[in-house]
């Protein structure tokens, strides 16, 4: 893969600098923990261990660390066996990588102790709060996994099939296969020369989009039947502890219900209540593209994109979904009086 046709800066002047700093300090440090948010998807996942196994064929050691199992839908992922759930075999002086994520909290409790002299944060979002000692953000990028191309480049490491398919796994993932708006002419690029390096498209597609869990299916099914739509554009569903056991699906089932919410020809913002074990929500929120979810999700204490973002809301029910549409139509008001 030639190195000119996918310079990953995306026309972001200080990320350049950026990078040389972060390359510089993966070539001068020996041990490199990489480290994913809560609920992983494909691009925290495939950034890391496309990073790790660059760094490895360098002579670096490597732990994939999570604090949780992998997603039966990344299994398809290099390196995805060797994910650990400890930190066994991290020495003191070894440094951690935190992908795709805007604040450190993202991380989960077992991270929260690694302090900001180890920390390396690669991450695409808006309003990174820059929170490693070396900090590589650009939030032009589609992708966490397109800014490690920049990186496995600057390390001299040549882009393998493995490396490739890890990501293109991360592009196909944030891009819904190359379909939201955030996928660029630049994207597409990445995405065509990372399956020119022999990266294995049709086995991500088809775990990422054509593979889902009856019960998954079931539940997707019960979420769009009791789904709401407002007068004002909101379309929000609720899926229970109690829906999820009846038909014996869980959280990682519910990928698609948003985005089944959002497609409605009314809808200008999709919100999905995810009732936890704790009893509260996890909040999904999707806007089709009038609204900024990331400034709704914000107001409730998280984050994420201008399409795309999300929340935890304490219970119960009726007040968190109280709340939920008074941020959202909070963000929709100052829009409509300021334009
Ligand atoms: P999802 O709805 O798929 O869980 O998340 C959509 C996007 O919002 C993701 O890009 C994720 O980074 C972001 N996001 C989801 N939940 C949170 C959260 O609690 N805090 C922050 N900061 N971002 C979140
Ligand atoms: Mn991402």
């Amino acid at each position: 893969m030639s190195q000119e046709n996918t310079a990953p800066t995306n026309g972001k002047a200080n990320a350049l600098a950026d990078a040389a700093e972060v390359a510089a300090c993966l070539r001068a440090h020996r041990q490199f923990v990489m480290c994913a948010h809560e609920k992983p998807d494909g691009d925290v996942l495939g950034s890391g261990y496309a990073l790790g196994l660059a760094l490895k064929s360098i002579g670096k050691s490597v732990t994939y660390f999570l604090d949780d199992e992998v997603p039966r839908n990344l299994r398809f992922m290099p390196e995805w066996q060797s994910t650990q759930r400890s930190f066994e075999g991290v020495a003191d002086d070894a440094i951690f990588v935190f992908f795709d994520m805007s604040d450190q909290a993202r991380a989960g409790k077992a991270l929260q102790w690694v302090p900001r002299e180890r920390i390396v944060n690669i991450d695409h979002h808006l309003g990174n709060k820059r929170f490693g000692r070396w900090n590589y953000v650009n939030e032009g990028e589609a992708a966490t996994g397109s800014l490690v191309l920049g990186l496995v480049f600057s390390l001299g490491v040549k882009v393998t099939p493995d490396i490739a398919t890890c990501l293109l796994g991360t592009l196909i993932s944030d891009t819904g296969c190359f379909q939201y708006s955030n996928a660029s002419p630049h994207t597409m690029r990445l995405g065509a020369a990372l399956i020119e390096a022999g990266a294995d498209k049709d086995l991500i597609t088809e775990q990422l989009y054509y593979t889902r869990t009856f019960a998954g299916q079931k539940v997707l099914g019960r979420a769009l039947e009791n789904a709401q739509l407002t007068d004002d554009g909101i379309c929000y569903s609720i899926v229970t502890q109690a829906m999820l056991e009846e038909y014996g699906a869980t959280h990682e089932d519910l990928e698609d219900v948003v985005g089944a919410l959002r497609v409605v020809d009314r809808c200008e913002v999709a919100a999905l209540f995810k009732e936890s074990a704790d009893g509260a929500y996890r909040l999904s929120l999707r806007s089709r593209g009038r609204f900024n979810v990331m400034e709704m999700a914000r107001a409730l204490g998280g984050g994420g994109h201008f399409r795309a973002a999300g929340a935890t809301v304490a219970g119960p029910r009726e007040s968190a979904i109280e709340r939920v549409l008074a941020a959202i139509r909070s963000t929709m008001d100052e829009k409509s009086r300021t334009h």
